[in-house]
């Protein structure tokens, strides 16, 4: 288990927490507007699990929670051991996560290791991937986000509304997945990083601000709780 990157301190990642964001190495999906492009072949180390542990018994008066984010957390071999260390500092702990692996997600509810998930839903099934590279299946993600739906755990579903996806699609994306407790369209930025082939994908123009609201007020009949 080990961390590329670290946020010190936020306000916005962990719902109505002060938290610290830990960014993990290597990704199984290759979304072309990944903003972590980095990290998706796992090769940087900024921190281990000690380093991380020294931090957060300094920070323990300034930080009420971790945020594990990425890169994929779910693929880190001693994800579960690790979480267990953050919780036994005295923090709340919350998951990002592309769904992937449901299994994992499945342990870490049994042992109640985490207090708030966040899953990305990135396109209609079928364009998984299109969208978020050979290999990635939207089945996995919706096992995934069925688990939390059954489970008492706070969660949240996102969609970053890509160029790409046509409102058609989000509406296709809002039925695919059961209803969940917070379902957020995230707005599109460009990313800094990106391959080159991508380059005409990564320049089409976003949706604005006033197009996402009226998309998610046509979606509050499939998924009741959007935010946007
Ligand atoms: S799942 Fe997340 S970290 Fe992985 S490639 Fe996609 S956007 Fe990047």
């Amino acid at each position: 288990m080990n961390i590329s990157g670290i946020i010190r301190s936020s306000l916005i990642d962990f719902p109505g927490l002060v938290s610290c964001v830990l960014f993990v190495p290597g990704c199984n999906y290759s979304c072309f507007y990944c903003h972590n492009r980095s990290l998706i072949d796992g090769s940087y180390i900024l921190m281990t699990p000690q380093s991380v542990k020294d931090f957060l018994q300094k920070r323990a008066s300034l930080l009420d929670g971790v945020v594990i984010s990425g890169g994929e957390p779910t693929l880190q071999e001693g994800l579960i051991p690790f979480i267990q260390m953050i919780r036994n500092l005295g923090y709340q702990v919350k998951l990002d996560t592309n769904g992937s692996r449901p299994e994992i997600i499945k342990a870490l509810l049994k042992w109640q290791l985490c207090d708030y998930y966040a899953v990305d839903y990135k396109a209609p099934a079928k364009q998984y991937p299109k969208i978020c590279g050979r290999g990635a299946n939207a089945l996995k993600v919706i096992e995934t986000i069925k688990l939390l739906s059954e489970s008492n755990v706070p969660f949240e579903v996102r969609t970053t509304v890509i160029p790409q996806l046509g409102k058609d699609d989000l509406l296709i994306i809002s039925k695919e997945i059961p209803v969940v407790p917070r379902y957020v369209l995230n707005r599109y930025k460009a990313p800094d990083k990106y391959l080159p082939q991508d380059e005409e994908k990564i320049r089409s123009k976003p949706y604005s601000q006033e197009e996402i609201n009226f998309i998610a007020d046509s979606l509050k009949n499939f998924q009741p709780n959007i935010t946007k």
